[in-house]
C-alpha cells in the first residue's frame, strides 16, 4: 500500500483521496481515484449503478481495505485504520437503509447515539445529565423532530426516519459526515427539507453525499465529482458537469 502519496498538499484539505484502487478478483470497482474536499464543503458524488459510489464510502469509513492509494482525513492516514478508529476520528457514515433503533424512542434513539453512552457501564445505563439531553434536543430541533421526541422510532414515516439516523450520526459531532441516497423514497418537501437540513450543518463540518436525484443535488452541492467505472469522469459545479458531453452520454442522457 502506497502511504506516501507523491502529489503535494497546497492547501488543508478535510478529506484528501489519491490513487485510490479496490480490485475485487481482478476488477477495480474503484480504479486511481483522485479528490479533495474542503472544509465547509457539501461534496455530490454521482454517477451511473455500478460506477463505485458506495464503494468509494466503504473505503473511505474503512469497510472495505485499499488495494492501492491513499485517503488522507486531516493529517490521519485512514487506509490502514480500523472502521471504530476511523469513526473516533470523527467520520460519519450513513448506510442507504437506516440503522435506528425502532423500539426506542426518539430520545432514546439519540441518546444512545451520544459518545458518552458508550461506556462499560452499557450506552443505556448513563446518567441523562442536562448537557447531553440539551444536545439531545438542539439535534431533534435540527433534524425537524423536535415534537416527536417521545415516539417510539417505529412509528416515524420513511423520511424521519432517515432524518433521525443524520440526528444519531451529528450527536456524534463527525467533521465529516458521509451519506449514501438520504433522500431515496422520500417525498417532494421531504426532500426539500433535508435539502436545508444539510445547509445548516455544514457550517460546523464537510459533507460527502451519494444522489441521483438531480434537483436536491442541485440544492445542496457545492462541486459535483461524477464517478463511472470506479474513475472520475467529471467534477465542477452542478453547471459544468451537466454541460460536460462525456457526463450527458453516460448518465445524465438516459
Ligand atoms: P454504485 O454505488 O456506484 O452503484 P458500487 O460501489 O456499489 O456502485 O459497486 C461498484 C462495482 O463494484 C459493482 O460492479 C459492484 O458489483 C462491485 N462490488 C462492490 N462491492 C463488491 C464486493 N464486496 N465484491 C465484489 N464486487 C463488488
Ligand atoms: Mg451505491
Amino acid at each position: 500500500m502506497n502511504a506516501q502519496p507523491n502529489t503535494p498538499m497546497t492547501r488543508d484539505f478535510v478529506l484528501a483521496v489519491e490513487g485510490l484502487t479496490v480490485s475485487f478478483d481482478g476488477f477495480k470497482a474503484v480504479d486511481n481515484l483522485s479528490f479533495y474536499v474542503d472544509e465547509n464543503e457539501i461534496r455530490v458524488i454521482i454517477g451511473p449503478n455500478g460506477a463505485g459510489k458506495t464503494t468509494v464510502l466503504d473505503l473511505i469509513c474503512g469497510r472495505t481495505k485499499a488495494t492501492d492509494g491513499s485517503i488522507r482525513f486531516k493529517d490521519r492516514e485512514l487506509t490502514t485504520m480500523k472502521e471504530h478508529e476511523i469513526v473516533r476520528a470523527g467520520v460519519g457514515r450513513k448506510f442507504q437503509n437506516p440503522s435506528i433503533y425502532e423500539d426506542l424512542t426518539v430520545f432514546e434513539n439519540l441518546e444512545i447515539s451520544y459518545p458518552k453512552g458508550r461506556s462499560v457501564f452499557g450506552a443505556l445505563m448513563f446518567r441523562r445529565d442536562s448537557a447531553v439531553k440539551e444536545r439531545v434536543r438542539n439535534i431533534a430541533e435540527t433534524i425537524f423532530l423536535a415534537d416527536h421526541l417521545d415516539q417510539r422510532a417505529e412509528y416515524l414515516s420513511h423520511g424521519q426516519k432517515q432524518w433521525l439516523e443524520i440526528g444519531m450520526l451529528l450527536i456524534q459531532d463527525p467533521e465529516l459526515l458521509m451519506l449514501d441516497e438520504p433522500v431515496a423514497g422520500m417525498s417532494v418537501s421531504e426532500r426539500r427539507k433535508t435539502a436545508e437540513l444539510l445547509n445548516t450543518i455544514i457550517k460546523d463540518r464537510s459533507v460527502i453525499v451519494i444522489e441521483h436525484d438531480m434537483k436536491f443535488v442541485e440544492d445542496i452541492a457545492h462541486k459535483v465529482t461524477v464517478l463511472h467505472q470506479g474513475k472520475v469522469l467529471s467534477e465542477g459545479s452542478m453547471a459544468k458537469v451537466q454541460a460536460d458531453p462525456k457526463v450527458i452520454e453516460v448518465y445524465l442522457g438516459h
